[in-house]
């Protein structure tokens, strides 16, 4: 079996080598072998320098967009072939939605928004002349010029073609070339993703390079972006490369986080939101296989409700069907793979030894329409840690189908065991108690790069907890690794260099017009 290739320099080259094989996560079969062997990682990047850079900055920001918007619709013509590629690595038509169809609209509406927002230039004047001195002579003003280097753009497994597509389009507006790594255990996804949509973009405007990446921090410097998405492991280790630390490439990292989701005291059995917060946990749960950076770890709940919220979970994770995406009545599909079931249970393990599980077996599955042990199967797991002062629900973040249900007294209590998740990506408030859901929003702001308030007026057009909006900031502090992306425009924005000028009014007049 040869390697899956990667694209380079304008060329689908494949790696040398044997390769690491990656496995259908549904059935263990092989499915491709990666490999960057021999790959020249260097003469790639001085291609998006030459060739990439230079094609984008001969188009204005509304022609960048069209280009993004023709990748786009290429994507979405041939959708049902990333669909089924996403079938192999366990999901569900509608686990490859949220990715495929997620990652077409993220990229469609920035195209939208750079056509309505930003200039028919290359240049982003961003105020009117601030003046300097009292006779009026001496003004300054900022403008947003495109850095000499390139994007490279590191994910997770997880999301293959919405997490290329969510970086690809600010750079692509931003005029940065760019250059995709993907995870290896979905790369042949993201492969194929960049096959349909290399045509549409100018030359050198994106790459793609499967495997390891050695050597190409080391060609990477101040004129470069890294936008990282995966573990806070990774993202230590990767942030701390001179490349950052000594040659200032921008980083921008999206981690892991413990996101929690609050019940209000108002929300009793009976009430809507109650039914909308055990709703909530069961579909963070279970979309992906709870394989989602965004999906809620912790789950609040007042101390006097938490029995009925568990037998309410408890009795809508039963009518789950866990099995082969496109089997007969199923609706949670696998985790990625088997090393990502193992990781799984060991932080259940974990999770566990603080207090118990209330639904699911680690070790058992009823499984339709596949093998339960070849493929990547688990079980939904609800949780339940009565201590709340015990460390691991707040630390261990479980990658699957895994959600742990914690008792909450007063406001304050709550304030405070929400910071103990030492930043998030997502949280949810789910209450129709104005009072309680201010003190609750403001008290976990800081904390977190989103809040859903979920309650019976919004219900019905609420995109959800764990998803990410392309108008809206993703990201969040400390944990979930400090950066932002989307944002709308101002994800563009952090790919530009702005530049203070300072001189005459008329001068700065001729320089931006
Ligand atoms: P990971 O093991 O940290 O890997 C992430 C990416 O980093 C992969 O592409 C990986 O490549 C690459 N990588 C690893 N070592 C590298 C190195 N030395 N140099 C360059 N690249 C390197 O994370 P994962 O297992 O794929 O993803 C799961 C984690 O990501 C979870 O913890 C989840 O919470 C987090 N996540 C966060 C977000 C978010 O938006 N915040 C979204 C999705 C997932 P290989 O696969 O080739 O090793």
């Amino acid at each position: 079996m040869s390697t899956l290739p990667s694209f380079l320099a304008g060329a689908w080259r494949g790696g040398a080598g044997e390769g690491v094989p990656v496995a259908d996560a549904v059935t263990g079969e092989t499915v491709t072998r990666v490999s960057s062997e021999g790959l020249d990682l260097a003469a790639a990047v001085a291609y998006a320098r030459r060739t990439g850079l230079a094609a984008l900055g001969e188009l204005t920001f509304p022609e960048r967009a069209a280009a993004l918007k023709a990748a786009a619709l290429a994507l979405q013509e041939r959708r049902q072939e990333l669909y089924e590629l996403s079938a192999r690595a366990g999901a569900t038509r509608a686990d490859a939605a949220v990715d495929v169809d997620g990652g077409i609209g993220t990229a469609l509406v920035y195209a939208s928004l750079a056509r309505k927002g930003l200039p028919d230039h290359t240049v982003i004047v961003e105020d009117d002349p601030v003046p300097l001195g009292k006779g009026g002579t001496f003004a300054g003003r900022h403008v947003l010029t495109t850095p000499r280097g390139i994007s490279l753009q590191i994910n997770a497994f997880n999301f293959p073609v919405w997490g290329m597509l969510e970086k690809l389009a600010p750079a692509l507006l931003a005029g940065l070339p760019t250059i995709v790594k993907p995870a290896t255990p979905t790369a042949y996804i993201a492969e194929h993703a960049v096959r349909i949509i290399e045509s549409a973009l100018p030359p050198g405007a994106i790459q793609l390079v499967c495997g390891p990446v050695p050597g190409l921090f080391d060609v990477l410097g101040g004129q470069d972006h890294i936008g990282f998405t995966g573990s806070a492991d990774t993202a230590a280790r990767l942030r701390s490369d001179p490349a950052v630390t000594r040659r200032s490439a921008r980083f921008n990292a999206e981690a892991d986080s413990l996101n929690c989701a609050v019940l209000g005291p108002d929300a009793v059995p009976g009430q809507p939101e109650f039914d909308l917060y055990a709703d909530a946990l069961v579909t963070e749960m279970t979309v992906k296989a709870g394989q989602k950076c965004t999906a809620i770890r912790r789950a609040f709940v007042p101390a006097h409700l938490i029995d009925a919220v568990a037998e309410a979970v408890a009795a809508r994770l039963a009518r789950v069907v866990v099995g082969a995406p496109g089997a007969e009545g199923v609706t949670m599909g696998a985790l990625a793979g088997l090393a990502q079931r193992e990781d799984v249970r060991a932080a259940v393990a974990r999770l566990a030894a603080a207090g118990s599980i209330v639904y699911g077996d680690p070790d058992k599955v009823e499984v339709a329409g596949a093998d339960a042990e070849r493929g990547a199967f688990l079980s939904p797991l609800l949780l339940r840690v009565d201590d709340v002062a015990r460390s691991e629900p707040h630390e261990v973040e479980a990658f699957g189908p895994v959600s742990t249900l914690m008792p909450y007294g007063t406001v304050a209590e709550l304030a405070g065991l929400i910071a103990r998740g030492e930043g998030s990506l997502a949280g949810s408030v789910v209450s129709y108690d104005p009072g309680f859901v201010r003190q609750v929003v403001l008290g976990a702001a800081a904390h977190h790069g989103r809040i859903l308030v979920l309650d019976r007026d919004s219900a019905g057009e609420s995109t959800g907890h764990g998803t990410p909006m392309p108008q809206l900031v993703h990201g969040g502090p400390g944990r979930a690794g400090g950066g932002e992306e989307e944002g709308g425009l101002r994800a563009v924005y952090a790919h530009l260099q702005r530049t203070a000028l300072q001189g005459s009014p008329a001068t700065l007049d001729s320089i931006v017009k």
